[in-house]
Parts: C-alpha cells; structure tokens; sequence
C-alpha cells in the first residue's frame, strides 16, 4: 500500500514522511480517528515507506520485494494485532490470536485498500453477535515474534488495530513492551476510541490526530471508485463528515475494484474466442500504469483461485463479495483440474515479464491469447 492510494490527508502522509526523512521515527506512535478517514491505511504505506530501500520523497516505491510483501501484508517484520473472536456455533474456549484469521485478515484489506470497519471485519470472520477482542495471549505472541532478530528489513513493525478492544491483561502485556526499548521496532496502535485507552499507554505513544477527509478528494475518490456524479459526490463527501466507509455506504454503491471489470471482460472474451477483442483488450491494458497491471493480475490469480474453489464445494473460504461471487459462480464451471494451474502459471508469467520491464503489449497479447485458449466452452 503506497500513501497515494490513500484518499487525501496530504498533510498526515508529509508529516509521516518527514519523520522518516529528519530521522526521527518515535518508536511507538498512534494514528487516532474513524478507519474511514485512512487511519489503518496509512500505518500500512507508513510501514512500507520506512521499509523501502527506494523511497523517494512523498512514497515509496510500491516495486521492490519489501513494498510487494508489505502490500499483500506477507513480509516476515510486519505484524498486526487485531480484534478477534470465534465464528458462530464455535465453542470460543479456545483463545484465539490474531494469526490463526490472517486469511481473512488479508482478504478483507485486499478488498477494501484498509477502509475496513469494526462490523465489517467482524462479518467476514462471520462472529455474528459475538465481540471481538484481543486477548493477552497476543502480548506474549508479538514478545516472541519481536525476539527474533528483524529477517531483512530496517524496521520490524507490530500494527495494532483497535487496541481498545484489548482485554486488561493484554493492555498490561502491551504496556510491558511499550515500556521496553526495542531496537528498530515500530508500534502503530490504529485506534477509533483513545480515550478507553490506558492513560499509561497514551503517555508512552506520540499522537497523530487524523482529521475527517477533504470535501473535495474523497469527492473525487467517489467520482472515480464508486461513478458517483460530481454534484452527487460534493454532497455525499460532506454529509459523511469525511468518512470513506461511511460515504460509500450513504452512496449506496460499492466502490468498483479497478481489477474486477477487466478480469470480467478477459475471461468473457476468452469463453467467446473473440481474438480481436482481446488484442484490443491488450492494447487497454498495456496503456495502464505498471502498479495498475501488476494489480489487475494478482486480482485475477485471487477470483481463478475463489472461482476454483467454488467449482470444489468450498464456498465458505472463498472470500468474495456480491458481485465478485456471482461472477465467480457462473464462471465456476469453466475452472477445474485440467486448467487451474496453467492458468494460474501463464497469470504469474506475466507479473514476472513485467516486474523484469517486459513490453506491456507483448506481454498482455499473449496473455490473453494463451488464456483463451486454456478457457473452452463445453
Ligand atoms: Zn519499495
């Protein structure tokens, strides 16, 4: 996550940025306000600018191993501690931690870029009534994963989202290591409530207060993700009191994944073996930028594999929202045993050959090619 996809709040990302530049990161910081004004996602592209070994002034790279890992919230020194509980009918005896949802963790950001609320969260674990929280068990996990010296990176860093749901013991266990000095480790408490915080724990963190989003880019942010109209989207940016997740909601629109519709389209084309529409649909997306290509690619390696599994019975893991699963349950049919894997195989190819600067629109017009062929009407 760079801080460019964040939706405004130019004045939070310079301040973070020039924490790095002057070289003073304080080692335990607090990004405070509603998660629809940014506040996870920007501790996430905070984590990835200060790990990245070609950050430039106002971003990081978004290219080298560290971003990529950072960005599918797999690299090996970033932790995050969030609000958990068992699913509905489970016995909640057991105490479960952050680790065991981080499936559902990275599924639930990879569709909503960090805009990620409290209910939301809680129905993709499917708790239904239960409350989420964060036992003390998960103070002792981050002691032990912190006791490891850092696997490559400058900084490791523990991200804890909604450290208000921590049960006393937990807010003590957190307290300890706060108290600690660890060596180039950085703590990012990403909270909607400070004042349920210890005053203890707030006195050992330095506050960044996140304002409500500008009127004018989350309008913008609605026009382009969500195809809001401008007078529509000035209105609704305003009423929702610069809250991303809350506008979108009062928009009544999903926001339209950038990498949905052309999967759509390819995988269409394809069934139909149109060739020269998907030249054409080459040609588009060679002309995208390489983040959007690299984008558009991983998306559709996650629906093959939703749609995959769908094909196997299992839809319950297969973590897609509305209009995602019901273009994944028609295509379903399409996905099994014999062309699962070439596919996955050719998608992979292609994020290789233009992560190695390979001409775009070589690279998409055989992509395209191969995968229609791979995809065969019955
Ligand atoms: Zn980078």
């Amino acid at each position: 996550m760079q801080f460019r996809d964040i939706t405004g709040q130019d004045e939070v990302k310079r301040r973070l940025v020039r924490s790095v530049s002057e070289g003073r990161v304080s080692h335990a910081q607090l990004l405070a306000g509603p998660t629809g004004r940014g506040t996870l996602a920007l501790a996430v592209a905070y984590a990835q600018y200060i790990n990245c070994p070609h950050r430039t002034a106002d971003d990081s790279c978004g290219e080298c191993p560290s971003c990529r890992q950072i960005g599918d919230l797999a690299h090996p020194d970033l932790h995050f501690v969030f609000p958990v509980n068992t699913a509905r009918g489970k016995s909640g005896s057991e105490r479960p931690t952050s680790d065991s949802f981080l499936a559902q963790w990275r599924g639930a950001m990879g569709r909503t870029g960090g805009y990620l609320d409290e209910p939301a969260w809680y129905a993709a674990l499917e708790m239904e009534n239960k409350q989420g929280l964060i036992s003390k068990n998960e103070a002792d996990e981050v002691i032990r994963k912190l006791s490891f010296k850092a696997f490559e990176s400058e900084y490791k860093v523990v991200i804890v989202w909604l450290p208000e749901r921590m049960r006393p013991e937990a807010a003590n266990g957190l307290l300890k290591i706060l108290e600690e000095p660890w060596d180039k480790t950085l703590f990012l408490l990403v909270s909607e409530a400070p004042d349920k915080l210890l005053p203890t724990i707030i006195s050992r963190v330095q506050g960044v207060v996140v304002p409500p989003i500008a009127d004018e880019a989350l309008a913008a942010h609605l026009v382009a993700a969500c195809g809001a109209g401008p007078d529509e989207a000035r209105t609704v940016a305003r009423l929702s009191g610069g809250d991303r997740i809350a506008a979108v909601r009062m928009l009544g629109r999903d926001e339209r994944d950038p990498a949905f519709g052309p999967f759509v389209e390819l995988m269409r084309l394809s069934y139909n073996d149109r060739h020269m529409e998907l030249l054409d649909w080459a040609e588009r997306m060679a002309a995208l930028g390489r983040e959007e290509q690299k984008q558009l690619l991983t998306n559709s390696i996650r629906l093959l594999r939703a749609s995959y599994m769908l094909h196997a019975g299992l839809e319950r893991i297969a973590f897609l929202y509305d209009e995602e699963l019901e273009f994944c349950r028609k295509f379903s049919p399409y996905i099994g045993n014999h062309n699962v894997e070439p596919l996955l195989a050719e998608m992979e190819l292609a994020i290789r050959q233009l992560g190695q600067n390979g001409n775009p629109k070589i690279v998409f017009a055989h992509f395209a090619l191969t995968v229609s062929k791979m995809i065969v009407r019955r």
